[in-house]
């Protein structure tokens, strides 16, 4: 076996115990797909590393009769790890305990977008107060990783285009965060941070099929199939913001017209929101503005802004119908600031895969908001991070 297919292996190993908790080998088996024979081996080496451990399984009760079974278990290392989340206009740095506890955050606005190394130097910053918070010191930190809204080719590790980070393009964010850090970074697109978020901590925590859909000022897909992420090629999968919709014509920052995302961000929803409340709440002081605009959860209680909310959950379903006649998945999670709506969202995405999936894909797919309150791809990094270090 070749070292990074053992590496493969062994990550795979390692995300399934991670992930169900203490499992048999026969389990382990079934869950990762790999032999019998490919799981005594890695257990193996994995156990002389001091990464896991056999161990016998506990009585379950009173009922509990006979031999127990042996199970594999995870050893949790010492330490801290730290996850970082980029947003369009803020950065957040956590620190999280290596079974995935959130021990301090700290948050700053900045526009992520045109400053790409004040940006990094804010999240080495951020990471500082954290850490401080958290009354943990850099030499404990074991694993870093961090997410951010952009297409990362993975050959490469460097930011391609079309992507809201303009400013970003051609950079290489893992150097620049390791560079700072001293230490290796993980770097992943949000989305798919934002699926690994929702598989370990999250809606998709029994689901090994699922999209997880951030929906914000761009609008990208993590897909998740088989259990695990599924980057494509070169780590781009799941740019559905630019799939053209019939009958749209608006310009796109990639160039096209008639893109999904230039209908359906949170930019537009709330440019229509701006619209229909002040008719509906003449006096309302909580009309959105730029400065302090109302969460969209608040907002989504109102009859008129759930309509707008409404119809743009149809119109992103237009696009994911074609998805569920593609991939069958048992899930679709929708995350981002526009799934912080909830139901309003939810349910118009609902309607338009109803209306054009294959009945028996529709019926087979469960629509959700997602319950992480924005902290998905916060929470895909932590899980990043762990992995990281227990690999180490
Ligand atoms: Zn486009």
């Amino acid at each position: 076996m070749t070292s990074s297919r053992r590496q493969r292996t062994h990550e795979h190993i390692l995300q399934a115990l991670a992930q169900h908790g203490d499992l048999t080998r026969a389990e382990l088996s079934r869950l990762t797909g790999l032999s019998r024979s490919a799981i005594a081996s890695a257990v193996t080496l994995l156990s002389d590393e001091g990464l896991l451990a056999e161990e016998t399984a506990g009585p379950t009760g009173p009922s509990a009769r006979g031999r127990r079974p042996t199970v594999i278990a995870l050893r949790r290392r010492p330490g801290v790890v730290l996850a970082i989340d980029f947003g369009h206009s803020h950065i957040t740095a956590a620190i999280a305990d290596t079974s995935g506890t959130l021990l301090a955050e700290c948050s700053a606005a900045l526009d992520v977008d045109s400053q790409p190394q004040q940006a990094l130097d804010t999240a080495t910053e951020l990471a500082g107060h954290a850490l401080a918070r958290a009354g943990h010191t850099s030499g404990e930190i074991t694993g870093i990783a961090a997410g951010i809204p952009g297409p990362l080719d993975i050959r490469t590790q460097v930011v391609r285009a079309p992507t809201i980070l303009r400013e970003w393009i051609g950079l290489n964010p893992a150097e620049e965060l390791s560079r700072r850090f001293g230490k290796p970074v993980a770097v992943a697109n949000d989305a798919d941070m934002g699926g690994r978020g929702e598989h370990t901590f999250g809606a998709a925590r029994s689901i090994d099929d699922f999209l997880y859909i951030k929906a914000s000022h761009g609008i990208g897909a993590g897909l998740v199939l088989g259990g695990r992420t599924y980057r494509g090629s070169s780590g781009i999968a799941g740019e559905i913001g630019h799939t053209h919709l019939e009958g749209a014509t608006n310009l796109c920052r990639c160039g096209n017209r008639g893109c999904l995302e230039t209908v359906v961000s949170i930019t537009e929803v709330r440019r229509e929101l701006a619209h229909v409340l002040p008719t509906e709440h003449p006096t309302d002081q909580a009309r959105p503005t730029a400065a302090d605009p109302p969460s969209l959860a608040d907002l989504a209680t109102r009859p008129a802004a759930a309509r707008v909310i409404t119809d743009a959950g149809r119109t992103l379903g237009l696009v994911l119908a074609d998805l569920v006649n593609c991939l069958n998945p048992a899930a679709i999670i929708l995350g981002g600031e526009l799934g912080e709506a909830g139901e309003p969202l939810a349910e118009g995405v609902r309607e338009s895969i109803n209306r054009y999936a294959q009945p028996a894909s529709a019926k087979a797919v469960t629509i959700t908001a997602s319950t992480l309150q924005q902290r998905s791809e916060l929470l895909g990094a932590v899980a990043t991070a762990i992995q990281q270090s227990a690999i180490g």
